[in-house]
């Protein structure tokens, strides 16, 4: 059996500004360190807008903090004539280590497609970063086909082409559990994760299927993050709206104290 450091992300979404940015990774760290709840069982992830990563990768490393550093998005070309596009290499340069890809807030305002997806997670291989590959299903879509089918096939799409010892990520985000309030039952979460861990087994072989994490994410809180951690194949959560709360962020962080 292969242990699998646990990851608990934060997604900030279009929050916080450099300064803001400042702030509150300060405080994240004294609640940790405060608290002695920064050691080496379980890994924190960071995700801010990208005008933030400099200024937050500035601090983590003056501070030795030691949060992983990771952008929300990246293209799907490495240099040249695209207005607006952020570069896989422009954000390893920063030492991010993470990049989200896929996330529903992506697919649903900016039409990204499964291929879209599959083609940022190859400009995420390309440049050393770990592709946190986000699938998950709509309401209508779980009545419709049941609680797996979508998000495996997003994810069948998204490995296309994926070498066999590519460290990656993948979260299972049903789109109706994203900031709603409504979360997933500790087994919804569990069942999707496990059949998410098949697939990747499949097409990266048995030992990548063993080493994946695999997140869930969808209105965690302190207050829930325990019982999907004691879902087997449950490896940490990405957390959008409590990932902005200082206090609410370290508890989810210590879930296990
Ligand atoms: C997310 O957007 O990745 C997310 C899980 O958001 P929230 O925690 O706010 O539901």
């Amino acid at each position: 059996v292969v242990a699998r450091l646990p990851l608990i992300a934060g997604n900030w979404k279009m929050n916080l500004d450099h300064q803001q940015a400042i702030a509150f990774v300060q405080k994240l760290h004294w609640a940790l360190k405060e608290a002695k709840h920064l050691d080496d069982s379980v890994e924190v992830g960071i995700f801010p807008p990208f005008t933030d990563l400099r200024t937050v990768q500035t601090l983590l490393d003056a501070d030795k903090i030691p949060f992983a550093l990771g952008a929300q998005d990246l293209s799907t070309k490495d240099s040249g004539a695209y207005t607006g596009e952020v570069s896989g290499a422009f954000l390893s340069k920063l030492n991010c280590a993470y990049v989200i890809i896929g996330h529903s807030e992506r697919r649903e305002y900016h039409g990204e497609t499964d291929e879209v997806v599959a083609a940022k997670v190859q400009a995420a291989l390309r440049h050393s970063l770990v592709p946190v590959i986000c699938v998950g299903e709509t309401l209508e879509q779980r009545e419709e086909s049941g609680p797996t089918a979508i998000s495996v096939g997003q994810l069948e799409v998204a490995l296309e082409g994926v070498p066999a010892d590519a460290d990656i990520v993948v979260a299972y985000e049903p789109v109706w559990a994203i900031g709603t309030g409504q979360v997933a039952s500790p087994e919804q979460a569990q069942e999707v994760c496990a059949k998410l861990r098949e697939v990747v087994a499949a097409k990266l072989g048995p030992d990548a299927g063993q080493r994946t994490r695999v997140l869930y994410g969808g209105s965690v809180k302190s207050a829930n993050i325990a019982s999907f951690m004691r879902e087997p194949d449950v490896d940490g959560a990405l957390v959008g709206g409590a990932s902005l709360v200082v206090d609410e962020f370290a508890a989810i962080i210590r879930y296990q104290k």
